[in-house]
C-alpha cells in the first residue's frame, strides 16, 4: 500500500528536522508520496497569510500530514498557524506520549505516560478584547460536546494501549463553571469504562505530583491550556523537547508534529535534534496501521540514543541533524 501525505516543513529548524524524518520514514520501507506545501513566516508575503488555502486543502485531501514547527509572533501579528490548522480541520485531540529512553540525560528513568489535550477550545478559542485602555479580557470556552469527546478519546486510547488509569486534570475548585463542566463530563464518560481506573486532579497538585512521582501516572486528559503547559513539563521529565513527539487527531484526519517550536537560534546549522519529528512520524505510521515499520524506526532511534555516540548537542553529543538521521537509517538496516 502506498500513501500520499502532506509535508509542511515549517519555520526555523522545521525544514531540517522534517527532512531528517522524511529520510528515516522513507527508509522504513513504507511507500509514501510526500506532497510538500509551505506555511508560516516564509509564505506571509506571497499569500498575505501564513496558512494559505492550498495548504489546508492538501491536508484535507490527504487526511494525514507531517508538520514542522511554525513561528508564532508573540503579542502581535498573525494568529498561530498551528491553532488555526487544528481548528479548521477539527483536530480535536492532541496526543503527546512522554517516555524515558535509555541514554537520554534526565532526572527520571521510568516515565511512560500519555498526555491527551483538548485541542479546539478553552482560552485557545482566541477571543480576547480590550475593556477600555487598561484591561484586557480573554474568554475561556468549555463545551460539553468537546469535553466528553476528548475524555472518551482518552479512555479509548487507554483501552487500545492497555493502560491502567486515566487522570482528568482541571481547576474546578476555582473555575467552577468552565472546569466544573469539564470535570462533570469526565466523571460521566468514566462510567462507561469500568475496566479502567479513573481519578481527577487539580492542575497545580498535578504539576507537583508529576515532578515527584511521574511513574504513578498513565493517561492524563485535560483542557487545552493545561495540556499545553503540562506537556512541556512532562517533556522536561524525560530529557527535553528534542525527543517529544505529538499528534493532532480528528475524525477526518491527523497532523503529526513535534511538541517543540521553531528554535530560531538553532536554525540552518544542522544542530537540531530530529528525534521528536522522527517519533511523530512513528506515531503517524501507527495511525496508518504500519505497525512493524513503526516499531523498527522506534527501535533504531532508541538504539542510537542509547549508544550515545551519534547524538545531537541537547543529548550531550555533537552529531548533526543529518548525521543523526543517517545513524538511525543504518541501525534500521540491521533490524
Ligand atoms: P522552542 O521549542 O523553539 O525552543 C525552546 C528551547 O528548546 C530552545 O532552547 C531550543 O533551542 C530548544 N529546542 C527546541 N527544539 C529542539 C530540537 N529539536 N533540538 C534541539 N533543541 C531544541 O520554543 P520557543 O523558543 O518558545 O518558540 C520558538 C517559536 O516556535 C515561537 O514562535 C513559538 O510560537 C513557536 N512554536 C511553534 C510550535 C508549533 O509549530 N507546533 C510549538 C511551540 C512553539
Amino acid at each position: 500500500m502506498s500513501y500520499t501525505i502532506t509535508l509542511i516543513p515549517g519555520d526555523g529548524i522545521g525544514p531540517e528536522v522534517t527532512e531528517a524524518a522524511r529520510r528515516v520514514l522513507d527508509a522504513s520501507g513504507v511507500k509514501i508520496e510526500w506532497e510538500v506545501v509551505e506555511a508560516g513566516e516564509k509564505v506571509m508575503q506571497e499569500y498575505g497569510t501564513p496558512l494559505p488555502d492550498h495548504v489546508l486543502e492538501s491536508v484535507k485531501r490527504n487526511k494525514v500530514a507531517l508538520k514542522g514547527p511554525i513561528t508564532t509572533p508573540v503579542g502581535t501579528g498573525f494568529r498561530s498557524v498551528n491553532v488555526a490548522l487544528r481548528q479548521a480541520l477539527n483536530l480535536y485531540a492532541n496526543v503527546r506520549p512522554v517516555k524515558s529512553y535509555e541514554g537520554v540525560p534526565s532526572r527520571y528513568t521510568n516515565v511512560d505516560l500519555i498526555i491527551v489535550r483538548e485541542n479546539t477550545e478553552d482560552l485557545y478559542a482566541g477571543i480576547e478584547y480590550m475593556a477600555g485602555d487598561d484591561a484586557a479580557v480573554g474568554v475561556k470556552i468549555i463545551t460539553r460536546k468537546a469535553s466528553e469527546r476528548i475524555v472518551r478519546y482518552a479512555f479509548e486510547l487507554a483501552r487500545r494501549e492497555k493502560r491502567r488509569k486515566v487522570t482528568a486534570v482541571h481547576k474546578a475548585n476555582i473555575q467552577k463553571l468552565t472546569d466544573g463542566l469539564f470535570l462533570e463530563c469526565a466523571r460521566k464518560v468514566a462510567q462507561d469504562y469500568p475496566d479502567i481506573e479513573f481519578e481527577d486532579m487539580i492542575v497545580d497538585a498535578m504539576s507537583m505530583k508529576l515532578v515527584q512521582s511521574p511513574e504513578n501516572y498513565d493517561v492524563l486528559v485535560m483542557p487545552n491550556m493545561y495540556g499545553d503547559i503540562l506537556s512541556d513539563l512532562a517533556a522536561g521529565l524525560v530529557g527535553g523537547l528534542g525527543i517529544a513527539p505529538g499528534a493532532n487527531i480528528g475524525e477526518d484526519g491527523a497532523v503529526f508534529e513535534p511538541i517543540h517550536g521553531s528554535a530560531p537560534k538553532r536554525a540552518g546549522q544542522n544542530l537540531a535534534n530530529p528525534t521528536a519529528t522522527i517519533l511523530s512520524g512513528v506515531m503517524m505510521l501507527r495511525y496508518l496501521g504500519e505497525l512493524e515499520a513503526a516499531d523498527r524506526v522506534e527501535k533504531a532511534v532508541a538504539k542510537v540514543i542509547k549508544e550515545g555516540k551519534e547524538v545531537t548537542y541537547d543529548l550531550g553529543g555533537s552529531t548533526g541533524t543529518k548525521e543523526f538521521a543517517d545513524a538511525v537509517i543504518r541501525e534500521m538496516e540491521k533490524i
